[in-house]
This record gives structure tokens, sequence and C-alpha cells, in this order.
């Protein structure tokens, strides 16, 4: 079982949070969206930080 993030995109304000947090893990693509990098191992402390600063609180773990 591995915990990956998940952005909900219609909630996020696009406030560049994560990705100046884990710029390994989040990016923008080129609509313009924050999307997960796909990782084989994600830095479960250092995302977590950036769930909590999210000002939209739109981003959760999902476990797969
Ligand atoms: S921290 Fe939250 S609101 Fe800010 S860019 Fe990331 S997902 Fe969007």
């Amino acid at each position: 079982m591995k915990r990956i993030p998940v952005v909900d995109i219609a909630e996020c304000v696009d406030c560049g949070g994560c990705i100046e947090l884990c710029p390994e893990v989040f990016k923008k693509n080129e609509m313009g969206y924050i999307e997960v990098v796909a990782l084989s191992k994600y830095p479960q402390s250092a995302i977590q930080e950036a769930i909590n600063i999210c000002p939209a609180d739109c981003m959760t773990w999902e476990e797969v």
C-alpha cells in the first residue's frame, strides 16, 4: 500500500505553496493546473506539510 497526494484542481487557488515546498512532487502542467508527479516513493512528511498549508484545503491522500 502506498500513499499518494491528490489535488482537487477545481478547488485549487493556484497559490504555488505546494510547489514551493515539494517541487519534486508538485508541478504545474501545460494547462496551468497543479499535477502530482509520478514517483515510486513520495516524501510523506514534506507532502503532509504542503497539505497542511494549502489555503484551499484541496489536497488529500489516496491509498493505492
Ligand atoms: S497549495 Fe493548494 S491551493 Fe496552493 S497551489 Fe497547491 S494545491 Fe493549489
